[in-house]
């Protein structure tokens, strides 16, 4: 693979913005670099543009180099900077699996990036051979997601494999859902693979949607495009601090992932003895989606009774299915006793 060939032209010539903290790095007793007021500690500071301290930590965990590690504004962050990286607008395309998550659309939209929709399968299975043949010469970038999103599955990984092995461009791996997944992650395939980005997130099973941080991992030379085009501070020092205090509590994430996954059993049990359930597909996510009678209508009512579930019905492949999210027992319970008593 050449990179070369694959960042567009402008970011490839670059020059980053040079911050005063990336221009200074290491002990001092007195900063006067960076403009910065003297008073009001640690606050007063600017962050760690790269945020060695929270890299070094996550490089343990998920047993990689700090510096195949690009953190974001949740992994809405590193899916805009890819294409703000590879695709010239107008010109490139990307192509991804459909239904899938719908961020890659709406990116692709903003940058003026064609993007290219292949169906899945109906049993939203994947056919490397059917999304290998809608690329060309301009496609820049393919993105696969598994478990995916709304579906909740895994895509078969020799399928997966046949994509990353046959198209010599940037495929993106978005693993949102790995915590809650049979199957092992591709980061151990980061090594082999240099047009593979992985992403990850905070958002699920860690439980922190709302600090929005987000992981893309890859080679270390894909990193320092990440590294070039993102804000100089993107990850602010509390959301540094916070995230890696949480890392800590990582058997306390892993005992949230065994009762979610014991409550995604119970709920597919359960929810297979109404009459209103036509189908139930298989989920290795923290979400089950459900094709109903009407989901129009059972959205509807639940609403009214208090309890939301997303409404797929107008997504390609998903005519009336609910995506419901596992939540607490008695959570989930609440959503039960509504379906048992509408029929
Ligand atoms: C929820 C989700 C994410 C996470 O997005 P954040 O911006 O990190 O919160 C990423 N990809 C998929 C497929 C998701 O479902």
């Amino acid at each position: 693979m050449n990179l070369e060939k694959l960042v567009r032209p402008n970011i490839w010539k670059l020059k980053p913005y040079s911050s005063a903290r990336s221009e200074f790095k290491g002990e001092a007793s007195v900063f006067l670099d960076a403009n910065e007021n003297p008073y009001n500690y640690p606050y007063n500071r600017y962050p760690d543009p790269l945020q060695w301290n929270l890299k070094e930590k996550i490089a343990k965990i998920k047993q990689v180099r700090p510096t195949q590690i690009m953190l974001g504004n949740g992994s809405d962050e590193p899916i805009d900077l890819i294409f703000r990286i590879f695709c010239e607008p107008q010109k490139d395309n990307v192509v991804a699996i459909d239904p899938t998550y719908g961020m890659y659309e709406v990116c692709a939209g903003i940058n003026n990036v064609e993007y290219r929709k292949v169906f899945l399968n109906d049993d939203f299975s994947l056919n490397a051979e059917k999304l290998l043949k809608a690329t060309d010469d301009n496609t820049k970038v393919i993105f696969l997601c598994s478990p995916n999103n709304p579906t909740g599955n895994l895509l078969n990984r020799d399928e997966m494999l046949k994509v990353v092995t046959q198209f010599s461009k940037i495929v993106i791996i978005d693993e949102a859902y790995v915590d809650f997944s049979s199957e092992r992650s591709w980061l151990t395939e980061l090594n082999n693979y240099p047009n593979l980005i992985v992403l990850q997130t905070f958002s699920k099973a860690w439980g922190l949607a709302s600090v929005r941080c987000g992981l893309a991992f890859a080679s270390e030379e894909i990193i320092t495009f990440f590294n070039k085009v993102k804000y100089p501070y993107n990850i602010n020092l509390l959301t540094q601090e916070f995230v890696s205090k949480q890392l800590d509590k990582e058997p306390e994430k892993n005992r949230w992932v065994k009762t979610i996954l014991k409550e995604r059993s119970r709920l597919q049990s359960e929810l297979e003895n109404l009459s209103m359930v036509k189908k139930i597909y298989p989920s290795d996510a923290n979400s089950l989606l459900v094709r109903v009678d009407n989901a129009n209508e059972t959205y509807q009512y639940l609403v009214d009774k208090g309890v939301i579930v997303r409404n797929r019905n107008s997504v390609s492949l998903c005519l009336n299915c609910l995506r419901i999210t596992i939540g607490s027992p008695e959570e989930n319970t609440v959503l039960l006793n509504e379906l048992k008593s509408l029929k």
